[in-house]
């Protein structure tokens, strides 16, 4: 995360600073500060109001408060009871409160009778009284520098063990006081301007020490923007270099998409046709497509995908079908054979579960330009399978799609037309922040006839009405699903708990009929026979371990059992429902928990029961997961924010989206003096994968 070129002051290491020893220096290595510029963008985790206190007296049970007091007595827990927690009564002009900590026997080394200490945390009622539980504390030492760590908005840091949070709070203010006025301003002048942003030194002031909470507000606002700034820069340039490239353009007559069309035993819905418009145009224009396909479960991604992958083949070229896993490769593997072969085009399948002589073949085949189709998985870019002339590529559940490989693909050739697939409708700010490189197009229509699907949660007791009810759908021509999440760390234990309840399903719960049991270790023959039986309605019940979650597609299966779906996400959880309500028939998701939820797990389940809209799942799931895990930063090789939320700050993202645009517009690879400094900083934070430098 370091600038480089930045001022010589910036560089300095920590430790030259005066007061700070090797000790003190290892200790801010732990917390990744070693120089100056570290220090000054370790931002505060928050800051406490300590301008003001709340007295003792009005303290209100529920609330977080900050206050000020002095120690009258302390009790540490009892001897052999070292869970009981250690409590400190306090006392400030208006009354006495007791604070307690667990885990803290430590703290009767600390606190001493008379010592003032500030706090800030949670206030309970605990038997009548009043408590403030495991609060913050700071002992206010007579004679410091008040201004610091008193009445003021104080920021409070992360810190480490044995680095205080006064020592850090007050290197930071040395630091900030001597050297913020160095760091350079990166943001062309105009650009500030317009959006009224402060200045970046007095943006990292106030972000550590603000004279008031506007200032607060308007550093943090700054700090944010160019987060985005910095991120939506990068996608910028990816994408224009993508639009300025030649790639292929494919124009065949289309004769073969006619025939897919005819064949269908539907007609593509309006947005199915807007969509495939969309595509058809990429295609055909000389550059190379970049986009986005997004769309609920069950919206018919797959044919139109179908129709870009014979465009290709007519044109003379090769498609490559690429999914996140095995199973979901297998997966397209088959529909795609369904779909294309009765015109004549061969699929193939390319995973590791081949054996090597066949693989070796394939691979041969492939490069040879003798296999127009090939389904995979993303290894299928990644280990350097070679295509003679690769089209297009499809990319179906991004997620683990990241730029990267994006760009890996790109290399691949002539620049192959890219259509990525998202199986979870994506909120807005996220599509940005993740695909602010491609085009997107989206189907926003299911096919007609849709129904909702049913949800409901159940508990336990209700097992056997719940098999009666499997049975009665049963009976009347249906299919289910059983799931059962992944519980054990280990993939064999996970195996035997889903096949335990296969063989019980099998031999005590509906021994007069046929039950089914998939999982990850089944080689794939084994995986089709099972999936074309279930798929001819040979099997009724099909048991299964989360393998099933995307892209397996029986209109007649029509209620999805979750075993212990308190522990799915959610967005598994809307996949899964997915898998159901795909025929004409009135369809039925059971979320089967334990009944003793915790309140993300019950927040989770309430979200599925109350709607079956993929886009607010997903937003329900981003606030539950937080955009990290949402969208893995790791795995999308994006660069991590230093400031900015998604969720709080949604509207600023847009602004730096749009500056970002301008920018690239006017300067694509950024050469112009005016972009010096932000071109400096794009670079570090992109850390190579920009290749800025050798585009020059
Ligand atoms: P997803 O977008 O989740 O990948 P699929 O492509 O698997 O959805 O399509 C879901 C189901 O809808 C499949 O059974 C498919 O055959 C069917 N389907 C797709 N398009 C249409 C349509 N226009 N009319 C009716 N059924 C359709
Ligand atoms: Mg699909």
């Amino acid at each position: 995360m370091k600038q480089t070129a930045a001022p010589p002051g910036l560089a300095t290491p920590l430790q030259f600073l005066k007061g700070v020893g090797p000790r003190r220096a290892q200790q801010l290595e732990r917390k990744g500060l070693s120089t100056v510029e570290d220090a000054l963008f370790f931002l505060p985790l928050r800051h406490e109001d300590r301008t003001q206190l709340t007295p003792f007296r009005r303290l209100q049970p529920g609330q977080a408060a900050t206050c000020a007091g002095t120690i009258v007595g302390v009790s540490p827990p009892p001897p052999g009871r070292s869970r009981a927690p250690f409590s400190a009564l306090l006392r400030d002009a208006s009354g006495y409160v007791t604070a307690s900590w667990f885990h803290a026997g430590y703290l009767a080394r600390v606190f001493k009778r008379d010592q003032k200490l500030v706090l800030h945390g949670r206030v309970a009622r605990y038997k009548g009284a009043l408590v403030l539980q495991q609060p913050d504390w700071e002992i206010v030492e007579s004679g410091e520098d008040d201004r610091l760590h008193t009445g003021r908005l104080v920021p409070v840091y992360s810190t480490t063990e044995g680095l205080p949070q006064r020592a850090l709070r007050s290197l930071m203010w040395r630091v900030v006081d001597a050297f913020a006025r160095e760091v350079p301003e990166v943001l062309p002048e105009a650009v500030r301007a317009r959006r009224r942003l402060a200045p970046l030194a007095q943006a990292l002031r106030d972000a550590h020490f603000p004279d008031a909470d506007e200032a607060l507000g308007t550093a943090r606002r700054r700090l944010a923007f160019d987060d985005f700034l910095l991120l939506q820069l990068g996608l910028a340039i990816l994408r224009s270099r993508t639009t300025r490239a030649r790639g292929i353009a494919m124009s065949p007559r289309g004769d073969f998409v006619r025939q897919l069309r005819a064949a269908l035993p539907y007609a593509l819905t309006g947005a199915q046709e807007r969509v495939w418009v969309e595509i058809r145009r990429d295609m055909a224009a000389p550059h190379p497509m970049h986009r986005l396909l997004q769309g609920d479960v069950g919206s018919g991604k797959t044919v139109v995908a179908a129709l870009a992958v014979l465009t290709a083949v007519e044109a003379g070229y090769q498609a490559a079908v690429m999914a996140p896993t095995e199973i979901l490769a297998e997966q397209h593997f088959m529909t795609f054979r369904q779909l294309l072969a009765p015109l004549g085009v061969d699929v193939s399948l390319l995973t590791s579960s081949l054996a090597p002589r066949e693989r070796a073949a394939r691979r041969a085949a492939l490069a040879a330009g003798e296999l127009p189709v090939v389904v995979g998985t993303h290894a299928l870019v990644q280990e350097g399978v070679a295509f003679r002339r690769l089209g297009l590529a499809v990319v179906d559940e991004q997620h683990r799609f990241g730029v990267q490989q994006r760009a890996r693909l790109r290399e691949k050739g002539e620049h192959p037309d890219l259509l990525v697939m998202t199986a979870t409708p994506i909120p807005r700010t996220l599509a940005l922040t993740l695909y602010g490189d491609l085009d997107v197009s989206v189907l926003d229509e299911l096919p007609p006839g849709r129904r909702p699907v049913v949800t409901v949660t159940r508990t336990e007791p209700k097992r056997r009405a719940i098999y009666k009810f499997l049975r009665d759908q049963i009976t009347e021509g249906r299919q289910v699903y059983v799931v059962y999440p992944l519980v054990e760390e280990s993939e064999a234990l996970d195996l035997k708990a889903a096949s335990d309840m296969a063989r019980r399903l099998a031999e005590d719960v509906f021994p007069d009929l046929t039950v089914g049991l998939l999982h990850g270790r089944l080689g794939f023959p084994e995986k089709d026979a099972i999936m074309r039986r279930f798929k001819a309605g040979e099997i009724h019940v099909l048991a299964s371990t989360t393998v099933i979650e995307v892209g397996i597609d029986v209109p007649n299966a029509s209620v999805m059992l979750v075993e212990h779906a308190e522990r799915f996400g959610v967005s598994q959880l809307h996949q899964l429902r997915g898998r159901v309500g795909r025929g004409p028939w009135k369809s039925f998701c059971i979320l089967l928990t334990s009944g003793r939820l915790g309140e993300e797990a019950q927040r989770r389940i309430d979200a599925m029961v109350s709607t079956s809209d993929g886009f607010k799942i997903a937003e329900a799931d981003l606030e539950l997961r937080g955009p990290g895990e949402f969208f893995g930063t790791r795995q999308s090789g994006l660069p991590e924010f230093r400031t900015a939320d998604l969720l709080r700050d949604a509207a600023i993202l847009e602004e730096a989206r749009q500056e970002a645009q301008a920018i690239v517009a006017a300067d694509p690879e950024l050469r112009d003096p005016a972009h010096r400094a932000l071109r400096t900083v794009l670079l570090a934070r992109w850390r190579g994968k920009l290749a800025l430098a050798s585009a020059g």
